[in-house]
């Protein structure tokens, strides 16, 4: 039978129905059929051993870029989904600032479609969700068709790259994305005052003889969005919050109800400006990292829940363009292949989250935020599975990459916790090979 197996004895950790204990997990046809123990399992349906190893519904990250069409030197829809599945990701939300961006249909069904044909290939990795643009070009300027986007498969608009700046036009998207049940993703940026802006700014940026982007640069679009959703209730989602600011604007906005939304990077909790000194280029991105009280305000509201998920802002470059002087290097990094384990070490091993608490974070939590499926075991679901060691220990070598890009700030960093299998609707889309079978 395709899309079946019996994972046997390993810790399941759904936190979608409080589950933290042993049991056995059965898939049939693409779907979870039951999640109990001592489970026997039908003829001819394969039993795997997940002994000692934890069970969980697959990682989600709605926040990643995938290159393709434009830049596939740096990444495709293939390489970047089979990097996701190498992390432990068994959903993808690609944006659309790819060239052309996806901001009509044809365009945003290409992403999906080619995904699912590489899924059909045997070469498939997480599924692939896209993300259409808010406006045309992702100009700023007047609204995309949302419907024929949504019809073609976009899970979310985001002009993302770019801020949606104009005010009019970010409260018409909060009012029309309603009735499709979609939220409004932005990336919140003053580009006046972020202008020319290459890191955070502060000592470091003086020290380092850097040109600045200020928290207000963010924490002012954050505020702005905040009422917007207030006047329209739609829903609006702040990608990659940096500041604390940002933080408390968000925490207070929930606390009044507000339909906002929040997502912390791993390399926002884990490092902070003084990663750039040595004009380290892997270290250079938007928004940048900031301050340690950032660092830890961000930090403390994905603990809080005030943030709800960990998203990798996956920003794929190519070696010789982020080998170039700071100034002219790139934003972005890599992180699909990194952001379990980095999470592990920065919020499970110093005892601020459990394992089911980061899960949540990073599985089921942003489904229900999204109002997509996943981010659960419970029979009847598709059967979307991370099978983990949470305990090996590996050094991160950005040679081995799934990714075709390396541009990561955590090249050497001695981690915890090691992806072994992959399930995408009951098929194994990876495979770290080296566990034990029964
Ligand atoms: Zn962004």
């Amino acid at each position: 039978m395709s899309g079946s197996l019996l994972l046997a004895a390993g810790r399941v950790i759904d936190p979608s129905t409080n589950t933290d204990e042993v049991r056995d997990v059965l898939v049939e046809d693409g779907r979870i059929a039951a999640m109990a123990r001592g489970i026997a399992g039908p003829d001819g349906v394969p039993r795997v051993s997940a002994e000692g190893l934890v069970v969980a519904p697959g990682l989600i990250d709605v926040h990643v870029h995938l290159r393709e069409p434009g830049a596939e030197h740096k990444e495709t829809i293939r390489t970047g989904a089979q990097a996701a599945a190498a992390g432990g990701f068994t959903t993808i939300w690609a944006m659309p600032n790819t060239d052309p961006p996806l901001d009509d249909p044809a365009a945003v069904g290409f992403v999906r479609e080619e995904a699912r044909r590489w899924a059909r290939k045997g070469q498939g990795g997480a599924r692939v969700s896209p993300v259409g643009a808010a406006s045309p070009g992702l100009a700023g300027e007047r609204m995309t068709e949302i419907g024929g986007l949504v019809e073609a498969g976009a899970v979310a608009v985001t002009d993302d790259g770019h801020p949606i700046r104009d005010s009019a036009l970010m409260r018409r998207l909060l009012e029309y994305t309603q009735s499709f049940g979609i939220p409004v993703l932005q990336h919140a940026e003053d580009m006046a005052l972020s202008a020319g802006g290459v890191m955070n700014e502060g000592a470091v940026a003086t020290a380092l003889g850097l040109r600045g982007i200020p928290n207000a640069s963010e924490s002012t679009i954050v505020a702005r969005d905040i009422y917007l959703a207030e006047l329209t209730g739609g829903h609006v989602h702040i990608q990659h919050v940096s500041t604390r600011e940002a933080v408390e604007l968000i925490r207070l906005a929930r606390e009044r109800g507000t339909r906002v939304s929040g997502e912390a990077t791993p390399h926002h909790i884990a490092l902070t400006e003084e990663a750039v000194r040595g004009y380290r280029t892997e270290a250079k991105m938007n928004p940048p990292l900031r301050s340690e009280t950032d660092r830890l305000a961000v930090r403390q509201g994905l603990i809080d829940g005030v943030l709800a998920c960990v998203a990798t802002d996956h920003a794929p470059h190519h070696y010789e363009e982020k080998e170039r002087e700071f100034d002219d290097a790139p934003f972005g990094i890599v992180g699909l292949e990194t952001a379990l384990a980095v999470c592990i070490d920065e919020l499970v091993t110093p005892g601020d989250l459990t394992l089911s608490g980061l899960i949540e974070r990073m599985s089921t939590a942003p489904a229900r935020t999204m109002g997509i499926d996943g981010g659960t075991l419970r029979p009847g679901s598709p059967a979307d599975i991370v099978v983990f060691d949470p305990e090996s220990r590996w050094t991160v070598d950005a040679a081995s990459f799934r990714s075709r890009s390396r541009n990561t700030p955590f090249g050497g960093w001695d981690v915890k916790g090691r992806v072994r299998r992959t399930i995408v609707a009951g098929e194994i889309r990876y495979d770290s090979g080296d566990w034990e079978r029964s």
